[in-house]
């Protein structure tokens, strides 16, 4: 059987113009480059999800633009469940405006379609996430509709992943309810501090090139990473998260889970693009073998 897996989150198109320099005030230059690509936190990691084997539905929302229809025709593509991803009308889809240069990465997001992922939204599709294996959220949506996932996953019983990317505060109580949380390194030094110390055995803090870390019977714990050619890390955060939620839903321990994910992560770094390195099942235990 696959394990069901739900993401609630963020779909947007990457707008990648590529310059030599940056225009300065009321400056036009040429660009060198320009690609859209496929991306947001939630849709990342559904693919991720997705191309390691589970059966990914997809709660979120697109615009009524080009690009709701190109976004979600390809998360049909890769065998993610696009039933619960409804277009709204007058709002854009979720954007992320990336301007890359030699010396400097400057991005603006554009929500759009993806702030229409309410509670009353999710509330609608709940039977989804009450027949599912494991759930992720993280933060590109309101907050309200956080809190209630949060909340109706706890009450219910549904593991859940928090990645809380980009970071934001909670209360504690919702951490609390957390199966798992998934920071990294810089998420977590800005939201949890030394007093939130029984969040310890929830915390699996990704640290970049040095792997992860996490705790199990009141002992920290680290999983190196894999050396690989780093070609582009963006989504790897994704991958990571989509991996734990399909290997933990396939009930491996804790670590086997984060070590699969750890793997999947490093893979999907060697290649360009967020979502086109992203690996499959086969490719992962290739490289843990
Ligand atoms: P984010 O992309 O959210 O900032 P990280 O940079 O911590 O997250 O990366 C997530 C995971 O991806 C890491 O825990 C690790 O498993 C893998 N990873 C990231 N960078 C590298 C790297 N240079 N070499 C090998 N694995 C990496």
């Amino acid at each position: 059987m696959r394990p069901k897996v739900t993401i609630v989150g963020s779909i947007n198109m990457d707008l990648l113009t590529s310059t030599d320099q940056f225009p300065s005030q009321g400056e036009t230059i040429r660009g060198t480059d320009f690609q859209t690509a496929p991306g947001g936190k939630g849709a990342n990691q559904a693919v991720a999800a997705a191309r390691l084997g589970a059966d990914v539905q997809m709660i979120g929302c697109v615009g009524a633009d080009s690009f709701g229809e190109e976004l979600k025709g390809h998360l049909k593509n890769e065998s993610v469940d696009t039933t619960h991803i409804q277009t709204i009308e007058h709002e854009p889809s979720g954007l992320a405006n990336i301007i890359l240069s030699e010396k400097d990465n400057r991005i603006i997001i554009i929500p759009g379609a993806n702030g229409h992922v309410t509670p009353e939204y999710v509330e609608a599709r709940k039977d989804a996430i009450l027949s599912s294996d494991y759930v992720v959220i993280q933060f590109e949506i309101p907050k309200q509709t956080i809190e209630y996932c949060i909340d109706l996953c706890h009450q219910h019983d549904i593991p859940l992943i928090i990645n809380p990317a980009p970071a934001m505060e909670l209360d504690t109580s919702y951490w609390e309810k957390a199966t798992y949380i998934t920071p990294n390194d810089t998420e977590a030094s800005q939201l949890f501090s030394d007093e939130m110390h029984h969040l310890n055995e929830k915390l699996i803090i990704t640290m970049g090139a040095e792997g992860v870390q996490f705790s199990e019977n009141l002992e920290e714990k680290m999983v190196s990473s894999h050396e690989v050619e780093v070609v582009d890390t963006t989504g790897a955060g994704d991958t990571f998260n989509g991996a734990l939620a399909v290997a933990l839903a396939e009930k491996l321990d804790l670590k086997e889970a984060i070590a699969f994910a750890n793997a999947a992560a490093a893979l999907s770094i060697t290649k360009l693009g967020a979502q086109q390195g992203m690996p499959t099942k086969k490719e992962v235990f290739e490289l843990l073998t």
